[in-house]
């Protein structure tokens, strides 16, 4: 019997391996960092599961394996991959397997910053309307998961990651959006381009009845997405107005299609900033389009709570407001959660960076708004290199070593912001661990 190796053996791999092991099949698992002691006993220990040491990758060959699973994590440049490329071995995404064995459409998110929180509402939206609706992906529960629940879905909500898409055949998302595109990833991808060619595979196997949500705020999109996309194109926009499509006015969505429209009530919406209200937007034209009801959506708005570690109220403590908004790791999340809040802002910067150059990023930094920046981390030094001169900064190895400084920082009507712009691996194993240690932080008990 052939072998299916999956690469990877975090949340999405082991899933991975054990539903092709629970249907019969032989799974080889390969994982560059993860000890094998740590993989979950019921796949280590199943007889059909055999751990692959890199010492074996010569002998990786298309007789022995059937096809690679890859999992989000893994670079495309992996040696591994290299090899099976070489082997003519199919290397396929968790997504493009699970897809061949779904029995309910799919709605895919992708894009550089918004996912889970945009994926998170529309499955909020469609739940409290009634329809029934699987929700992960990239985040929260892998959508091969969904196969072996006894639940039969009417929709499946899907956060996609550039590196899923990069993987897909035939898999199909019958609404299919991408949010926005900002430098992100570079390490992984060789250029921009490559970048939004990946996103744009979100598209590829759509059908003419299918609908493609378009962000026109970006000017290049429609002349260079919009010719690619075959499906019914749905306009969004967070500027301006449109003829078609759906857009803001005041506090309402106004959706507007051959000269008829309506309006969405936003009132309650209470997440900060425009980005959430660009989150917003594509949410509700999503909703729209599969056919909830305006007022399902309006009712539905208040119950959102948004997600955790994205510019979330921590506390106030003497009149210094503190909030974590770990999940930032690029400068566009950073500038999204400066421009939600009003200063003077102590922003937490710093860990391990995605890019090398700051220069775009510290340009929109006003002394008027961030009264200082305290860098930590890894990359600390580098980032200080491109901030402004006008722009008080001081340097602190860790989170720990601002905290023991903090009082003497901050006065009251201060917001403390820890937006790091950056990865949390140089001393976190995720955003979450880095969000619950600055959460404990701020209550005075690391
Ligand atoms: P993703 O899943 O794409 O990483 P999240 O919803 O988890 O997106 O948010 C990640 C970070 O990006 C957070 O810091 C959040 O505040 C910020 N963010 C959320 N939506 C947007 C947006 N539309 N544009 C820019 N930044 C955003």
């Amino acid at each position: 019997m052939m072998n299916y190796l999956v690469v990877g053996m975090g949340k999405t791999g082991e899933s991975t391996a054990r539903f092709l092991l629970n249907r019969g099949e032989k799974v080889l698992g390969y994982d560059d960092h993860k000890k094998w002691s740590d993989i979950s006993p019921n796949i280590l220990n199943h007889p059909a599961f055999s751990p692959l040491r890199p010492i074996d990758l010569s002998k990786l060959n298309r007789r022995k394996i059937q096809e690679c699973i890859v999992s989000p994590g893994v670079p495309s440049y992996h040696p591994i991959l290299a090899k099976c490329e070489q082997e003519r071995i199919p290397i396929v995404s968790e997504v493009e397997l699970a897809c061949r064995m779904l029995h309910f459409p799919l709605i895919g998110i992708t894009g550089s910053n918004g996912k889970s929180t945009t994926v998170a509402l529309i499955g909020h939206i469609l739940n409290r309307a009634g329809f029934s609706a699987f929700v992960g992906g990239n985040f929260g529960t892998p959508l091969i998961d969904s196969i072996s629940f006894p639940t039969s879905y009417q929709w499946g909500v899907v956060e996609l990651s550039s590196f899923q898409l990069e993987r897909i055949v035939s898999a199909r998302f019958q609404v299919a959006g991408i949010l926005n595109l900002s430098p992100n990833h570079l390490d992984r991808h060789n250029t921009f381009r490559d970048y939004f060619f990946q996103k744009r595979n979100i598209f590829i196997n759509q059908k003419k009845e299918d609908r493609a949500i378009v962000n026109f705020s970006i000017p290049s999109w429609h002349t260079q997405l919009c010719p690619m996309i075959r499906s019914s194109i749905i306009p969004v926009t967070g500027l301006g107005q449109l003829q078609e499509g759906f857009y803001w006015k005041n506090q309402k969505i106004v959706e507007r299609f051959e000269g008829k429209e309506r309006k969405i009530d936003c009132l309650n919406w209470h997440l900060p900033g425009e980005h959430n209200r660009e989150n917003l937007l594509f949410a509700t034209a999503v909703c729209r389009v599969v056919g909830v009801g305006v007022d399902q959506i309006e009712e539905s708005l208040s119950t959102f709570q948004g997600l955790s570690h994205r510019i979330q109220k921590v506390a106030e403590i003497n009149g210094v407001v503190f909030y974590d908004d770990s999940k930032s790791t690029t400068p566009a999340s950073t500038c999204a959660a400066i421009n939600s809040l009003n200063g003077p802002i102590v922003l937490l910067l710093g860990g391990r960076s995605k890019i090398k150059d700051f220069s775009e990023f510290t340009q929109y930094l006003s002394p008027a708004k961030i009264k200082m920046i305290l860098l930590f981390g890894e990359d600390r030094e580098l980032i200080q290199k491109f901030i402004p001169e006008s722009i008080p900064t001081r340097l602190f190895s860790n989170l720990d070593e601002i905290f023991s400084n903090i009082r003497s920082l901050v006065v009251p009507g201060d917001c403390v912001l820890l937006s790091p712009a950056c990865t949390s691996w140089d001393q976190y194993a995720n955003y979450q661990e880095r969000g619950e240690h600055f959460f404990r932080l701020v209550y005075g008990n690391s």
